[in-house]
């Protein structure tokens, strides 16, 4: 596929300091799927490039969903009237169980990849489930698909249903030959290790995860300081972690040399954010499963004030919908109900949250997230005729009205790492 090629149109994309930067009428030349960067007018170099003339639509950068389950897809939008722990129990891990069956997970990853497919994301950080060969097959859909992921075998060994358990050298063992597939297989999937949390994780299961971590360099992803029951639970599992955070550090599986990812951070600590801070851990702020699950609001202003890597994920299916515009919008609506009512921390607009939906989340990814020269080319062409009003709008105005209305308008096309898959 040539993936050398100018496109027209109205781009919007957020800068290093989260301002929106807009640039109507313009150029972005793309090179081996590689960003040159925006141009008013094509270039003398570059005159010899097909140009794709998307005149008067919007063009941003494709969503990048920092953690989501692809296995709990099949529930989403149900099952939301309990809190995180008896929520694992009575809903997820029965539904996950179900993935040990291949003909149910490949018509269930079907459904989710298709829909991950049209949506505005272009990225996404995914938790399978314990079952090695059909997380692979997740992956092998997504590969086809064009998507860029990260997916993780899920491992646990403790407090879980006897029908949904590994015994840790199990889990070990399967998790490394997950590795060594994925690796050999896929270009675009790339496997991550995936503890589910502390409280399903034995010492000696981390231990062997930390080893794995080690000798592959791979990233990490888990859950953190999600729900106060799960945090008082970790005190008891583990008394000599200074808080739950140190829980995954004492491991070496918390940043630092280890990329990692922790959704929620709801409740954590300024010790633990301090940690956080200074190891690079990256937040998944996960607004409408923290509100679907009771857990509370994380204090995201909070997060991107002290300079912590913060993306945005949906965190499918405590959060109801694999739209990162919703989103956007509910992290915004949270953190004015934090302000409201917790704080008075300042509370963060929709720009910000389209900042950590593209480049924030997308940094993990390596330079996704933005049209600047030397980016990866991910992109959402929008046609928001769909989305009528009566009104002459400002480009600013006509920018953040999609944001909050995306469902409204039409995914004219999507390019991702400079292939166009819709
Ligand atoms: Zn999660």
């Amino acid at each position: 596929m040539n993936n050398s090629f100018i496109i027209k149109g109205d781009f919007y994309f957020s800068s290093k300091e989260r301002k929106l930067l807009n640039y109507n009428n313009s150029y972005c030349v793309v090179e081996n799927g590689i960003s040159q960067g925006i141009f008013k007018e094509i270039p003398e170099k570059y005159m010899n490039l097909q140009v794709i003339d998307h005149s008067g639509n919007m063009i941003m950068p494709g969503l990048v969903d920092l953690h989501l389950h692809a296995s709990q897809y099949s529930f989403r939008g149900m099952g939301m009237d309990l809190e995180l722990l008896q929520w694992l129990n009575e809903y997820t891990f029965p539904e996950e169980h179900n993935y040990a069956d291949e003909e149910y997970a490949d018509r269930a990853y079907q459904i989710f990849t298709d829909d991950l497919k049209r949506s505005y994301s272009t990225r996404a950080v995914v938790f399978g489930t314990i079952h090695t060969d059909t997380t692979l097959m997740l992956m092998e859909k997504l590969e086809k698909a064009g998507l860029y992921s990260y997916v993780g075998k899920v491992n646990m060994d403790r407090n879980a249903p006897d029908y949904y358990i590994e015994e840790a050298k199990d889990s070990i063992t399967e998790t490394k030959r997950f590795i060594e597939e994925a690796l050999r297989r896929f270009k675009k999937t790339k496997p991550i290790i995936t503890p589910r949390f502390i409280p399903t994780c034995t010492d000696t299961l981390m231990k062997g995860l930390a080893e794995i971590q080690k000798e592959t360099q791979l990233p990490v992803q888990s859950h953190l300081s999600e729900n106060r029951s799960e945090i008082e639970w970790v005190k008891e599992l583990c008394p000599e972690a200074e808080f739950y955070g140190d829980a995954y550090d004492r491991f070496g599986l918390f940043g630092k040399g280890c990329k990692t990812i922790m959704a929620h951070c709801v409740s954590s600590t300024e010790m633990e954010l301090e940690r956080m801070r200074t190891n690079g851990v990256y937040v998944a702020h996960c607004p409408n499963s923290n509100m679907n699950l009771s857990s509370g609001i994380a204090p995201v202003r909070r997060l991107l004030d002290k300079g912590i890597h913060v993306g945005i994920g949906t965190d499918i299916a405590g959060g109801h919908t694999l739209s990162m515009l919703d989103e956007m919008v509910s992290a915004v609506q949270a953190s004015k109900m934090r302000w409201r009512y917790i704080d008075e921390e300042e509370p963060i607009t929709i720009i910000d949250a389209f900042y950590m939906a593209t480049r924030g989340g997308g940094s993990f990814f390596g330079n996704i997230g933005g049209f600047d020269g030397g980016y990866e080319f991910d992109a959402i062409v929008i046609d928001d005729s769909t989305a009528a009003t009566s009104k002459e709008l400002d480009s600013v105005s006509r920018f953040v009205r999609v944001l909050n209305l995306g469902g409204e308008c039409r995914i004219k096309e999507k390019y991702v790492g400079g292939d166009k898959i819709i």
